[in-house]
């Protein structure tokens, strides 16, 4: 089986780009060669958009998600336009930037939030200009007002955030960097991608990030709510 090409891995500021039809799904997805499409994980949604073909014919995307073996992408335009595709036919894709874009925001902010609260995370959501964490932390007397003030400061350092791929063999030479993860990483795989929030976070991660904290803009923490004895869940979103 062809395996997608992720290349909003390498560019998550890529927005569109050509690929080839590899196959099409009875769910009414189409699997492509490539795609700059996120697919839907790590608490994130999938990517929306459009795939245009050469005949003039433009398609909504109304989801991205994994195909069973997690190699290939799959990109849902529904069961009546699907059949339309056929096999080796070249395409051109573009996502639905605005809603990417505040995504990635989101995304960034919930890692600097992660450091202003340095608890175990137990879960997670990306939103459209929202997202949340949950925390396995006792009742701490969190306060909005103040987790948003520390929030801001982080992100105002406008540091820049990178990602590399490390091998298992590398984190095992170098014991000292998986101390200072904030998430423990996934072994077994042979390699994990590391994101780095220069001088704030470092934690593995698959998702799609800003090149910069001061891509954020202002955040506010919207609300705690409590989620049993040892959960705390944290709200934010973006002020635009
Ligand atoms: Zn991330």
């Amino acid at each position: 089986m062809t395996a997608t090409t992720l290349l909003f891995r390498d560019n998550a500021y890529a927005r569109s780009c050509t690929a080839t039809v590899l196959d099409v799904t009875p769910e009414g997805g189409v699997i492509l060669d490539r795609t700059v499409f996120y697919a839907q994980g790590g608490g994130q949604p999938g990517d929306v958009g459009v795939i245009r073909r050469r005949n003039g014919d433009s398609v909504a995307v109304t989801n991205t998600v994994y195909g069973s073996d997690r190699s290939q992408v799959v990109h849902l335009v529904g069961t009546e336009a699907a059949p339309r595709f056929s096999q080796g036919e070249n395409v051109d894709m573009e996502l639905d930037w605005e809603r990417r874009f505040k995504r990635m925001r989101v995304h960034t902010a919930l890692h600097v939030l992660s450091v202003v609260l340095p608890y175990p995370v137990t879960g997670g959501a990306v939103g459209d200009g929202d997202g949340r964490l949950d925390f396995d932390i006792p009742d701490a007397g969190l306060d909005k007002a103040e987790l948003t003030e520390r929030l801001n400061a982080l992100i105002a350092r406008d540091a820049p955030v990178t990602e590399r791929w490390i091998t298992d063999e590398e984190l095992d030479a170098n014991p000292g960097l998986v101390k200072t993860m904030s998430v423990k990483p996934p072994r077994g795989s042979g390699r994990v991608r590391l994101v780095e929030i220069e001088g704030i976070d470092l934690q593995p991660c698959g998702g799609t990030h800003v090149r910069r904290t001061g891509e954020i803009g202002q955040a506010l923490v919207t609300d705690i709510e409590k989620k049993g004895k040892q959960n705390r869940r944290v709200r934010l979103s973006l002020v635009d």
